[in-house]
């Protein structure tokens, strides 16, 4: 598989890079990002061939087929990280909801949301490569609450990799907050900042431009890296669930071999919708993806009419805030799979420069024949979550988003995969009250009622994190970071 820039190339990098080489540093020119130069469409017999493979010999039979530069053995390590999932027999199960709608779960993982799909191998992946080239890195990420807990759960005690992240104090979870400050090892920082998801994001901009902080590093014999939604290290593992659900299906006798499905996927930096929009490109019988989104729904709107725009908008806080995203960094690979690097480079600096672009009538054809769009306010996602429960299914906010949009008429008589990203135990007040209604619960007492309610365990790596002790517990003002950093990298 061969990686070329996005927005072209303005001589100062390589205009193509091999996997490992877009793992490594995924910024290309003119501030795009590398992607896959072409993708060739898997042999016809390639799905029958895999009706019975595991999730762990299909991925990996996928992964071989796409030609990436990393080592059979380490593929099968990487892979093999889906064991610690909730059944390792089945890391991502099908659940049925009703006739012809079925959620595929991405969250069984350790830390219960669906980021772990991708950083459990990625983890395992960037530090071996960095033990082969015998580097040190620093993984440096600020995170609204998902990301954060799944980078230091995988990276925890690796060689060669360092991670310091940085989170806003007061601004997650519970939860959230707990799997970060008590994952205690050597090489993990974790620092609270006074602040929101956006100050915590800009006070790690100014670190990567500060000069002192870049020269102690190369002095420290250190390389900077980054584990976000971009890197394709991470969009390579969100491109083979797709191909067991259908699968599944399949094996269930649900559909035919051939038949074609519709995709459901509650978007942020659509990385997990990018990861389906591949899969559709490798052929895999997809009718429509289908975006989910929350008041936040740029998407929505760019997809019903090929007008990004984020000019008259400002970042609405929800209840799926994971979600909670207007600049989907993603959506740039898709532009340059289907119109070119000159087109892309041309709409991404209309977007920079006035905030927003259009696309021509023909190139919103091409996108409305690959993708839908919907979105939902809190107070649906409440009602949704409550439906759910009544008729037997547990489910968060972010996963509810999607079923407005799987129960449009132009989808009735399709069969429909929603993508569920996190388990309910992420987002507990929440759905304490959309189903008890109890209000402005504390994490543990609305997972307590929640547990009730649905007559369902906590699993033990939520219900303990009230247990252990905290690792870190700093919580420091901005212009302290870059010292309190330094600290931990020189011990
Ligand atoms: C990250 C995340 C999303 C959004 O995924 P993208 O790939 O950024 O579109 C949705 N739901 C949950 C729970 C998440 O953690």
């Amino acid at each position: 598989m061969i990686f070329t820039e996005t927005r072209g190339n303005d001589g100062t990098r390589d205009a193509q890079i091999s996997f490992s080489g877009a793992l490594l540093s995924p910024i290309a020119s003119f501030g795009g990002i590398y992607s896959p130069k072409s993708l060739t469409p898997l042999p016809p017999d390639f799905l029958g061939q895999h009706i019975e493979s595991s999730y762990q010999a299909l991925s990996l039979a996928l992964l071989e087929y796409l030609d990436i530069d990393i080592e059979s053995s380490v593929l099968r390590s990487a892979l093999a990280l889906y064991d610690r999932f909730d059944d390792p027999a089945d890391p991502v199960p099908l659940a049925k909801i009703e006739d012809k709608l079925f959620v595929s779960e991405l969250y069984h993982g350790p830390t219960r949301a669906f980021k772990d799909m991708a950083l459990q191998p990625f983890g395992l992946i960037l530090s071996n490569l960095a033990q082969q080239r015998e580097r040190q890195y620093l993984i440096l990420t600020a995170t609204s609450g998902d990301t954060g807990p799944a980078a230091l759960e995988t990276f925890r005690d690796r060689p060669n990799i360092r991670v310091a992240c940085l989170y806003p104090a007061g601004g997650t979870s519970d939860v959230q907050r707990l799997q970060m400050v008590t994952e205690a090892a050597a090489n993990l920082k974790v620092i609270g900042i006074h602040g929101n998801f956006d100050d915590a994001q800009s006070a790690l901009k100014s670190l990567l431009a500060s000069p002192s902080f870049n020269q102690r590093l190369d002095e420290l014999d250190i390389s900077l890296s980054a584990a976000n939604s971009v890197n394709f290290g991470r969009i390579i593992f969100q491109m083979l669930y797709q191909f067991h659900s259908y699968l599944a299906l399949v094996r269930q006798q649900e559909i035919e071999l051939g038949d074609e499905v519709v995709l459901h996927i509650p978007s942020g930096n659509f990385g997990n919708a990018l990861g389906a929009y591949y899969a559709r490109r490798l052929g895999l019988p997809i009718a429509k993806i289908v975006i989910a989104s929350n008041a936040n729904n740029v998407l929505t709107e760019w997809i019903d009419s090929g007008r990004y725009d984020l000019s008259k908008r400002q970042l609405i806080a929800t209840t799926s805030p994971a979600m909670d995203i207007l600049k989907s960094s993603n959506v740039e690979r898709v532009l340059f799979d289907l119109f070119g690097a000159a087109r892309t480079r041309d709409l991404m600096r209309q977007l920079d420069d006035n905030g927003w672009y259009q696309l021509e009538a023909d190139e919103h054809d091409q996108i409305s024949e690959i993708f839908a769009a919907d979105f939902c306010s809190d107070e649906e996602s409440m009602h949704y979550i409550k439906q759910a429960f009544d008729a037997g299914y547990l489910m968060d906010p972010h996963t509810a988003t999607c079923f407005k949009s799987c129960r449009a008429p132009a989808f009735a008589d399709r069969v429909n995969i929603i993508y569920s990203t996190a388990e309910w135990t992420k987002f507990a007040p929440i759905i304490d009250q959309a189903i008890n209604g109890n209000r402005g619960q504390a994490d543990r007492s609305a997972l307590e009622a929640i547990a009730a309610s649905a007559n369902v365990e906590v699993p033990p790596m939520i219900a303990s994190l009230f247990e252990k002790p905290v690792a870190h517990p700093d919580v420091v003002a901005r212009q302290d970071i870059e010292a309190e950093i330094l600290k931990f990298l020189e011990t």
